[in-house]
């Protein structure tokens, strides 16, 4: 019988939980959020001497970063014929060298910290489950590769090769990354942070941001006033906060793992290299293996709550699209049973692309978000130079998200634009979906 996990098989609650806030305090940059970015950006400015705080409504990690299906990727905004559609070509190279960036980032972050969490360098596969797939995997791989972008085009027999399992036809391959337990990640941040002597304050939801020449935090027992604020809370930007209102909606994404595979089964399955692997449907499906060879899926549907709001719950007309999916993908598992299911939320930008800057009358406002799914790589990255932001360098590292910005509507338009793009999205999968399960039948 399948669970519902309201947090994320990957966490636990810290034995170590640090005190909620109380009383007047004062630190030289506060950070709200302590997920990747608020962690990244913490170790970077600690490097630097600064007295840095972060203020965190849970614990480190209870946001996306300890939820995630722990693919890390260079993927960043849709694909790249998009990109280069939307930005030229110049920037879309930029932009995938960057992503590549911090995919190599992440792998030092682990190394310098000697964070053990299970990364496997697999590379991610996009695979296509049906025919209409193809032109688009095509295209992508053609138009990464007039780049000079190595990303080749796996055709059925290098599919056949690798072992992969029959529903992934063909693919894209992305060689640089893949996957690793997104909680283990957090986990060694925050320990690192702690070490470091940033300051954690956790179970501490800032309520409210006086702006002035010191920023002020208001949190349920206390504030804290800083020099300057980094804003690191994406998804999870609770609509009192305000201020990134129209650059993010947040969206709900779900996920399940399965019980430990036994050795039979997976000599059935073949899936030799472990390559992560996301489907070419408009809301992808993602798979992979745990370090104890459960496979973890998720995607496939996507939800937006009216007036941006965020609502953690057991989702059943998700969770069994996700199984449907699954045991159509993997038809020789038809006997391995889901473990668990659980859920968290992504901050969508409307070009896909990340978002970073500063806000505020006094410029001493801060902020990064917008992840759009894709935030191991990018968010430990950007949340590293939004430190060096903070105290006044440039956004140099960051130069390559300028772009003119698309902003949501204010309701109902956001909620209809949401909508309206989930019903299409999933409308165009629901076809595809059906006409394999007939061809199945
Ligand atoms: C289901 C799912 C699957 C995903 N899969 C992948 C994947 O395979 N690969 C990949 O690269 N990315 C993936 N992502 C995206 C990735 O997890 C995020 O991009 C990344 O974790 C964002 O990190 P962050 O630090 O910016 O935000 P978060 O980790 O969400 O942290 C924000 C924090 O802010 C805190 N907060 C919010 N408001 C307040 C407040 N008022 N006061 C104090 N604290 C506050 C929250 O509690 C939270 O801990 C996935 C995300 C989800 C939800």
């Amino acid at each position: 019988m399948s669970r519902f996990e309201p947090l994320s098989p990957w966490l636990s609650i810290p034995t170590d939980l640090q005190p909620a806030l109380a009383g007047a305090q004062r630190a030289d940059v506060a950070i709200i959020g302590g997920g990747y970015t608020g962690l990244c950006a913490a170790l970077r400015l600690k490097a630097q001497g600064v007295d840095v705080a972060i203020l965190e409504s849970e614990f480190c990690g209870a946001g996306a970063s300890g939820r995630n299906a722990g693919h890390l990727t260079p993927t960043i905004g849709k694909d790249v014929p998009t990109a280069l559609k939307l930005f030229g070509t110049d920037k879309a190279v930029a932009l995938v060298r960057f992503a590549e960036e911090g995919v190599a980032f992440v792998e030092q972050l682990m190394k310098t910290h000697a964070i053990e969490c299970d990364y496997e360098p697999t590379g991610n596969i996009t695979a296509g489950v049906h025919p209409s797939h193809r032109a688009p995997l095509v295209k992508a791989a053609d138009a990464a590769q007039a780049l000079g972008i190595k990303t080749p085009f796996l055709d059925e027999d290098h599919m056949g090769q690798r072992g992969l399992p029959r529903a992934f036809r063909f693919g894209v391959m992305e060689s640089c990354g893949g996957i690793l337990d997104p909680g283990k990640y957090v986990m060694g941040l925050r320990r690192a942070a702690l070490s470091a002597g940033v300051r954690i304050y956790e179970r501490t939801r800032v309520g409210e941001i006086e702006e002035g020449a010191k920023v002020r935090l208001k949190t349920q027992a206390g504030a804290l006033s800083a020099d300057s604020l980094l804003i690191a809370t994406n998804a999870y930007t609770v609509p009192e906060l305000g201020r990134l209102w129209s650059k993010i909606i947040p969206v709900r994404v779900s996920l399940f793992m399965t019980k430990p595979l036994t050795g039979a089964q997976l000599a059935q399955l073949g899936w030799l290299k472990r390559e992560g692997i996301y489907t070419a449907h408009e809301i992808l499906e993602n798979y992979r293996f745990t370090n104890d060879n459960r496979i973890l899926g998720g995607s496939k549907t996507i939800a937006y709550k009216y007036g941006s709001g965020l609502a953690d719950g057991d989702q059943p007309a998700a969770f069994k699209l996700l199984g449907d999916a699954f045991y159509d993908r993997f038809p020789m598992l038809k006997n391995v049973e889901i473990d668990v299911f659980w859920g968290g939320w992504v901050a969508v930008t409307l070009d896909y692309l990340p978002v970073a800057g500063t806000l505020g009358r006094r410029g001493n406002i801060h902020y990064s978000v917008g992840c759009n799914g894709h935030g191991i790589a990018q968010f430990s990255m950007m949340g590293a130079a939004a430190g060096d932001a903070v105290l006044g360098k440039p956004w140099e590292e960051l130069e390559v998200l300028q772009r003119r910005f698309t902003p949501f509507p204010p309701e109902p338009f956001r909620w209809v634009v949401g909508k309206a793009l989930q019903v299409y999205l999933e409308s165009v999968d629901r076809k595809i979906d059906n006409e394999l399960r007939r061809n199945a039948a």
